[in-house]
């Protein structure tokens, strides 16, 4: 039998409870502990692959091929265990299923309700994600107490340890203790009245993790204690930190995973954190700063770019250099006309996944940047289309190539849509998802990168390099480097007379891992470094992190 560990959040939302429970996942693995992390959404879509990043940020997609919150992308970075479609839970499925169930005659006779049945649809979910080695399930309820979305969701983990006894769930709760700077002080009140909200539905929270800009000094550690219920000790200081990284040797050091193996009757060895270490002192103190474009439509939406950035510092660490993003705005690139004058000085250029026309000529004129002036280029998911349907444009002779996807006449499709998904009308879930066998060709950059024959690589895509434009593509130097032998599917493009440029079908940013970048981003980022060493002029870009 597993023990659950359940993390809520109260006052405000954007408090980072995918990090914190990701950050005790981390801990309890590193203490020798079988650990998986579950995020229940309380809304209503069945997903969020059709929401706009707008809306929900980065989809992360597991190898399963589900469409998933972004949190499941600091799970899987955090505690390294490839989770699967059980991890994330939406009302949207539980809805679903019972209504599915219904219809069935499942119930016939009876009256389906809140309570019993979602909530029992859900303990179900909350059961099924362990597997029969699992010591620890960490399940974070998504929205912040309050909601009324959240409410099933709240009376199905109350329920949970009722039935399974409070030595086998243990109940996390976020909180803000925000600094009032006209008072110069730290409020306790936001919390209390959080926490008597959870109160009020059954619920009183173990341990209270305090997000705050200020250290919790002992006194208001009592004071939240006192008027919260719980032991001073299980009021743990989550200052802001620098890097996410340092959040688990943060939590440690205030005994947050102490506190919950002595809740839960477990006794195991300390923690090893000296990998998190090593990487928080390399992100700290790099040696050189390399600077990457970043050529998308959501410069002001780093969360849409989430797996990006955190493989980001995984392979900066990895070479000792600072990479600083700079946001360039695809539309910016158009309007511009010359993507110089915007990517000028940037030692590498990446242009993301991405969906729908805007921008589209903006990313293939920084590809055309990239590849003319020997700028390291790694292009992903639609950074390959871009890439392929510029060589065909300025190397081909294909003046009017495109993809499909931005104009369904287009005289050269170099990329098309995938022919089992031509005439399909359901936009949920139907993309080509999840991992893929990739075959890398010998001899090839990318072979060399991953240092095998055989890799697996997450996608989310509809589009694809069209097979009859390969062979003409490939006369004029646009080696395909990596193909799906199932269909015969082009993974991975390159150019071997370019100082790196290489474009790849999948995501790779879903498996880079702290510790353990990806390849491709390792690779690109030394590539970057190395054509800094030629290049002084300034960067212009239209904002930077
Ligand atoms: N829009 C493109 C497609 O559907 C690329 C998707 C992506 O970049 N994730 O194929």
């Amino acid at each position: 039998m597993p023990k659950y560990i359940f993390v809520t959040g109260g006052v405000v939302s954007a408090l980072g409870k995918g990090i914190a429970s990701a950050s005790l996942g981390y801990l309890l693995k590193s203490r020798g502990l079988t650990v998986t992390l579950q995020k229940c959404d309380p809304y209503l879509n069945v997903d969020p692959g059709t929401m706009s990043p707008f809306q929900h940020g980065e989809v992360f997609v597991t190898a399963d091929g589900a469409e998933t919150d972004l949190d499941l992308g600091h799970y899987e970075r955090f505690i390294d265990e490839e989770l699967t479609r059980l991890n994330n839970v939406t009302a949207g499925q539980i809805y679903e299923a019972i209504i599915a169930k219904e219809r069935r005659g499942d119930f016939l006779g009876g009256t389906v309700q809140v309570i019993p049945h979602v909530t029992n649809e859900i303990k179900e979910r909350i059961k099924e994600v362990a597997s029969s080695d699992t010591d620890i399930v960490i399940t974070e309820i998504g929205g912040t107490v309050g909601d009324i979305e959240s409410l099933p969701f709240l009376e199905a983990i109350r329920q949970m340890r009722l039935e399974h006894g409070a030595e086998n769930v243990v109940f996390v709760h976020l909180t803000l203790v925000p600094y009032i700077k006209t008072a110069g002080e730290l409020k306790t009140k936001p919390t209390q009245h959080s926490v008597r909200a959870l109160r009020d539905i059954g619920i009183q929270p173990d341990l209270l993790v305090c997000r705050t800009e200020h250290p919790l000094t002992d006194d208001l550690k009592k004071k939240i204690a006192l008027f919260c219920n719980v032991e001073i000790e299980a009021v743990i200081d989550a200052r802001d930190v620098a890097s996410i990284y340092e959040v688990p040797l943060r939590f440690h050091e205030d005994g947050l995973d102490d506190i919950v193996l002595s809740k839960l009757g477990i006794e195991n060895g300390a923690p090893d954190l000296a990998l998190l270490e090593r990487l928080v002192e390399r992100v700290r103190n790099p040696s050189t700063e390399t600077r990457i474009a970043i050529c998308g439509k959501y410069v002001d939406l780093k969360d849409a770019y989430k797996s990006i950035i955190e493989a980001f510092v995984h392979a900066g660490a990895e070479n000792d250099t600072r990479v600083r993003l700079l946001w360039a705005d695809v539309e910016e690139i158009e309007r511009a006309g010359d993507a110089g004058t915007i990517l000028g000085g940037c030692h590498g250029v990446l242009v993301p996944g991405g969906f729908g026309e805007r921008g589209i000529e903006g990313k293939i004129a920084a590809v055309g940047y990239a590849r003319r002036n020997g700028v390291p280029y790694f292009g992903i998911c639609l950074g390959m289309h871009a890439a392929v349907i510029e060589y065909a444009r300025n190397v081909c002779g294909l003046t009017r190539a495109h993809s499909t996807e931005f104009d369904a006449d287009a005289s050269a499709p170099v990329i098309d849509v995938m022919a089992e998904h031509t005439g399909i009308d359901n936009m949920g879930g139907s993309m080509r998802l999840g991992a893929y066998e990739c075959r890398l060709v010998s001899g090839s950059r990318a072979r060399q990168v991953f240092g095998v024959d055989v890799v697996h690589e997450r996608h989310r895509h509809r589009y694809e390099y069209n097979n009859e434009y390969r062979e003409l593509l490939e006369s004029r130097g646009l080696v395909s480097s990596g193909v799906y032998p199932g269909q015969d599917l082009v993974e991975i493009v390159e150019l071997p007379d370019h100082p790196w440029f290489v474009a790849c079908q999948f995501h790779p940013e879903f498996l880079s891992r702290p510790g353990r970048a990806h390849p491709l981003f390792r690779e690109f980022v030394a590539a970057a470094l190395e054509h800094s060493k030629n290049e002084v002029s300034e960067c212009r870009s239209t904002s930077s992190t």
